[in-house]
């Protein structure tokens, strides 16, 4: 793939900070490994315009069952004292205005992953923002979207959001392929390149970096986001970056989770050598 001197612009949207007390009111699982949790609360003013965008959710301490999340008091933000259990999430609205939120299931190590494990109806999270968008890039002949699970929520707003004829590829680093049916639920026009982890821990392979390395050339600007976890990424990046030469507007690469860190800051440089 080429594309060394960028024309891709991406606009970015600012929006009204809110905070909703939202209402589990259904959830289901989309593989053996997403759940989908449907909520219910005050939805007027939400905008999400990005596919990359997200909301800071507020889960109650797995232990106590308190919920201590921070308030909007006359329009002022208060903080709670004590322990704050907050992660980010990708936010979806369904046909019916419902917010969802599909959430990877990895264990009871996190307290989101715990908490979704365990949800059952009436269960009761904050959700605050998203606090911008991303739009989706002007200028982009062809796209490349990549990622594991985590990353597939954000993909699927992409392949949405994308006009049919949109060249677009996509990599998704899954575990098998009971895992293919959440995107080949959307009946999307893009194929979709499955990279199979099988036994190997998420986060330790290098199996994303080694499907962006091997895509054939490609004329036109092309516009790459990648998302997953941090380490893994690193690679892909550098590939990109530093290989291709590729400048900062037509690469968009996040470290969605940090495998051993709880609580991943996803602003920190996904290569700390390349800040
Ligand atoms: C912009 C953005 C959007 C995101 N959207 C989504 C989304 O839509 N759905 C989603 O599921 N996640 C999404 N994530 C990732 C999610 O925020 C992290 O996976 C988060 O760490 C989960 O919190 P936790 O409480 O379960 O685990 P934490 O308490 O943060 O971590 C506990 C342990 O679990 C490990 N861990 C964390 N996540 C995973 C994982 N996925 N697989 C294996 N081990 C893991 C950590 O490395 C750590 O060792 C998004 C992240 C960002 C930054």
């Amino acid at each position: 793939m080429s594309t060394v001197s960028s024309t891709i612009r991406q606009e970015r949207v600012r929006h009204d900070f809110a905070l909703r007390e939202m209402t589990v009111t259904a959830w289901r699982d989309l593989t053996p490994r997403i759940r989908r949790v449907t909520l219910a609360g005050p939805m007027e003013g939400f905008t999400s315009l990005g596919p990359g965008d997200h909301v800071k959710v507020f889960f109650p301490n797995p232990s106590t069952g308190v919920l201590n999340a921070p308030r909007l008091v006359d329009g002022r933000l208060e903080r709670p004292a004590g322990e704050v259990i907050a992660r980010d999430y990708t936010p979806l609205v369904n046909a019916d205005g419902a917010l969802e939120l599909d959430v990877v299931i990895h264990g009871d190590a996190g307290p989101a992953s715990a908490w979704a494990t365990n949800v059952s109806e009436g269960a009761q999270i904050v959700v605050a923002g998203p606090r911008g968008s991303k739009l989706p890039p002007e200028g982009a002949d062809w796209y490349v979207l990549a990622g594991d699970e985590t990353a597939l929520p954000a993909i699927s707003r992409w392949l949405r959001l994308l006009p049919e004829d949109a060249d677009v590829t996509v990599l998704a680093e899954v575990q098998d392929a009971d895992d293919e049916a959440y995107l080949g639920a959307l009946d999307s026009p893009h194929q979709v390149t499955y990279l199979h982890r099988g036994s190997a821990e998420p986060g330790t392979t290098t199996l994303i970096a080694d499907a962006v390395r091997a895509l054939p050339s490609k004329d036109g600007a092309g516009f790459w986001w990648l998302a997953g976890e941090a380490q893994s990424l690193v690679p892909a990046r550098r590939y990109l970056r530093r290989e291709l030469g590729l400048d900062q507007a037509a690469v968009d690469c996040s470290g969605y989770w940090k495998r051993g860190t709880p609580e991943h800051d996803h602003h920190a440089p996904v290569d700390p050598s390349d800040p």
